[in-house]
């Protein structure tokens, strides 16, 4: 099959910024303290977090989902797209970076839509689901620890309502989905996803090369 993708080099990359970003003082500020951060590259792109917020005004979102939080960027993006009465139910594990996005979150004015709850994810998924939460999310995005990618999704699945969304994060993995020299336990985990989930009748996707790769799936 012909390739029709573009190859998006760094000017080109500068020009789609500059006729389609609009990204806020804040969210810019988070992403500047973020540009020297050894783990910078944890955060979405900026035109990633865009298309997201252009999903959720899309869905009419209004409760929506999200498996890592790092230092709060795609929180906040997201956040910002929710009406004021939107909640977004944000995991994590660790208090040391999401303290920095709660500092973001309270300067732009979206902490009271935001319910972080620190602990491993799969535990507050199934409170979720406990709770009886099922059904009630229109959206989710999981962004965190690979090796879980597929309890995430399953468990988002269930959280999601019949024509909400669930955005993975780094499907394609700089590449390394298809290099068989790579074979940690990461990689692994992620072929093993996208091979799943491509088998997945209760879902339609769609996997774009938005950043690192994307998986949009609409619950059926
Ligand atoms: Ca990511």
């Amino acid at each position: 099959m012909p390739n029709k993708f573009l190859k998006l080099d760094d000017n080109l990359y500068q020009y789609l910024l500059s006729i389609s970003l609009k990204e806020n003082d804040i969210l810019a500020k988070l992403r500047q303290e973020m540009s020297t951060h050894p783990l910078a590259g944890m955060q979405i792109a900026p035109e990633q977090g865009q298309f997201m917020a252009m999903l959720l005004k899309l869905l009419g979102a209004k409760k929506i989902l999200e498996v890592g939080v790092f230092t709060g960027y795609s929180a906040l993006v997201t956040a910002l797209a929710l009406p004021d009465d939107g909640k977004l139910v944000a995991l994590d594990v660790s208090e040391e970076f999401t303290a920095i996005a709660r500092g973001y979150w309270q300067l732009a004015g979206v902490d009271h839509k935001i319910d972080l709850r620190i602990a491993p994810a799969l535990e507050s998924l199934d409170n979720l689901i406990a709770q009886g939460a099922s059904g009630t999310f229109d959206f989710a995005f999981i962004d965190a620890d690979k090796t879980n990618y597929y309890h995430y999704y399953q468990k988002c699945l269930e959280l999601v309502r019949t024509g909400g969304l669930i955005l993975i994060d780094n499907v394609l993995w700089s590449g390394q989905v298809i290099d068989q020299s790579v074979q940690d336990t990461r990689t692994k985990a992620l072929r093993a996803f996208n091979e799943k989930l491509s088998q997945d009748s209760r879902v339609f996707l769609s996997t774009l090369p938005v950043s690192d790769g994307i998986t949009i799936a609409l619950k059926l």
